[in-house]
């Protein structure tokens, strides 16, 4: 089975009323219309002066990845490594990225890779939140043409953008809706840490391969309920496997612990990225 055959068994067949009035809502994106959608936002952020950290940079880094792809993780701007070379995680906390999608079988070119801001903060500060809210539309526009299944948020700055209020420390590992303002419409968020703080820390490290160990089975679910809302159907309860201790207020439809990492799913041709 190609990726393109595999994503096709797994869609539901019919629409309901609700669903074709949202597809036709949706603009229709083909593969090549994809591509030329994420290149034509890529093309307007490489000259782009909406705010001030176009000053410093070498170059903008809009994001990379598979066009046709249902997974994007979202870090928080570009280093020094990126700004050189105009490219997402190519520096030590990219390859320490690369690993964790080696260790559940997922190369960085199924995926697309990108970041809240797209030009490189002076000496790796945090962005200001006027840089971040000039920047935004940007991701925006990337995650209305690739409508994932699933956004991955590296790093606490990611994931305050897809999930308001939570805290790192606990929402590591945990899947949760998405807020359609993002832009990821019909999408779930999966936290973790971000890549360099694993760099820093070894049990950092440690649980960002177990939260990595996960993604897969966030995936399906994501998957799961992504098809579930396309047909109209509410929202199943959380499966049993992933019946633990919940974070501090989190009801089991919004928030609920990710499956251990050997409880994955049962077809491994199934939990991979698929694409459009
Ligand atoms: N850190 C990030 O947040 N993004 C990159 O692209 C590289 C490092
Ligand atoms: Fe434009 Fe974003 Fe770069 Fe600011 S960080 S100049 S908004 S592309």
């Amino acid at each position: 089975m190609t990726p393109g055959e595999r994503r096709e068994a797994l869609e539901a067949p019919a629409h309901t009323p609700a669903s074709r009035a949202a597809a036709l809502e949706a603009p229709a994106h083909t593969p090549a219309s994809r591509a030329a959608a994420l290149e034509a936002i890529a093309a307007e952020v490489h000259v782009c002066t909406r705010c001030r950290l176009h000053a410093g940079r070498t170059h903008a880094v809009p994001g990379e990845g598979h066009p046709d792809t249902e997974v994007v993780f979202v870090g928080e701007g570009p280093g020094l490594n990126e700004d050189r070379q105009g490219r997402p995680f190519v520096g030590r906390a990219g390859d320490l990225l690369v690993r964790f999608l080696a260790t559940i079988g997922w190369r960085r070119e199924e995926v697309f890779i990108t970041n809240i801001v797209k030009c490189r903060p002076p000496d790796n500060r945090d962005p200001e939140p006027d840089e971040v809210a000039a920047c935004l539309p940007y991701l925006q526009r990337q995650l209305q043409v690739l409508d994932p299944a699933l956004v991955v948020t590296l790093g606490r700055h990611s994931m305050g953008r897809f999930i308001p209020g939570a805290r790192i420390g606990q929402a590591h590992g945990t899947l949760h809706p998405v807020d359609p303002a993002t832009g990821a419409g019909s999408a779930m968020v999966y936290a973790m840490y971000h890549p360099a703080a694993a760099l820093r820390a070894p049990d950092v490290e440690r649980q960002s391969y177990d939260d990595a160990a996960g993604i897969p089975a966030a995936l399906l679910e994501a998957r799961r309920r992504r098809g579930a809302s396309d047909a109209a159907v509410p929202p199943a309860p959380a499966p049993a496997a992933a019946a633990g201790p919940t974070t501090a207020g989190a009801s089991p439809a919004d928030a609920f612990p990710t499956p251990s990492p050997d409880a994955g799913p049962a077809d491994p041709a199934l939990d991979a990225p698929t694409f459009f």
